[in-house]
């Protein structure tokens, strides 16, 4: 009712009607306490007073901090939105920059390991022209799911749009990172997707890219692995490839 009045009379005239309306009322509180006790001399008078303004103040208060912790809840609330993938329940990739961007620029001051992810369903606009976008949205939120079961506390995985999700690997070496990729890759592939009576066959292409030398912004690393997941889908898709020059030999023998 409040909120209503501020957006009709504007806020200072609702606070000058919610003054009148509060020094109305604790004269009418004095009054009704002054009858009650049955004299009403300045000190009875003063009490009373004083005593309305009492009650009245705990009554606003109350009403303030009700209000306060409305706020503070509705602001949590909206924080969680805009850093929450409303699908799949996992941060966006907003949020997953701003999460790993620390754990990046410390892995590159102090020289340790830390690796970067791309995952991509692998015809996915085929399962959606097929099946329906209910179905599509389902399958993106198990293949989040299963994604998650194979990681680490300190591990970060965002969906970045579409079905491409994004994992940041802290303190993993490269072959821990290809290790974790193809846990992923083989998990998804044994989902068993059921979709009205269909078993549909899924499987996802990942990149990969360790920390090097040359990434000299965070969307450098991100891209590298993008780089890495687009071989992996010329490759033939359901394959996880690495960055050229990560691994001399190991890359292209991965490759192979
Ligand atoms: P590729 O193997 O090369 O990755 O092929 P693809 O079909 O997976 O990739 P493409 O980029 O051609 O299509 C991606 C599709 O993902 C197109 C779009 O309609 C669908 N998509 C994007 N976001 C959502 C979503 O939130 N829900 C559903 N159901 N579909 C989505
Ligand atoms: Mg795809
Ligand atoms: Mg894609």
């Amino acid at each position: 009712m409040l909120r209503q009045w501020t957006e009709v009379l504007g806020p200072a005239k609702a606070l000058a009607l919610l003054l009148a309306a509060a020094l109305l009322a604790a004269v009418a509180v004095s009054q009704l306490l002054i009858s009650l006790l049955g004299f009403g001399d300045r000190v009875a008078a003063a009490l009373c007073a004083g005593l309305s303004a009492l009650l009245l103040a705990a009554l606003l208060g109350r009403v303030l901090l009700g209000l306060l912790a409305q706020l503070e809840q509705s602001t949590l609330q909206l924080k969680r939105f805009s850093s929450t993938d409303m699908l799949t329940g996992i941060v966006n990739r907003r949020a997953f920059l701003g999460l790993i961007e620390r754990e990046w620029a410390l892995a590159r001051r102090y020289e340790t390991t830390c690796a970067m992810v791309m995952i991509d369903l692998d015809h996915f606009k085929r399962i959606n022209e097929n099946f329906g976008h209910r179905c599509g949205d389902m399958l993106l939120r198990q293949i989040a799911e299963a994604s998650s079961e194979t990681l680490r506390q300190g591990d970060v995985l965002a969906r970045f749009g579409g079905e491409e999700f994004g994992l940041f690997l802290p303190h993993t070496d490269p072959l821990g990172a290809l290790d974790v990729a193809e846990r992923i890759r083989e998990r998804v592939e044994r989902l068993d997707f059921c979709w009205n009576g269909h078993v549909i066959p899924v499987s996802v292409s990942l990149g990969v890219a360790a920390l090097q030398a040359d990434h000299h912004s965070l969307d450098q690393f991100v891209n590298a692995a993008e780089d890495a997941l687009h071989m992996a889908k010329a490759d033939g898709r359901n394959c996880v490839r690495v960055g050229d020059g990560l691994m001399p030999g190991r890359a292209a023998e991965l490759r192979a």
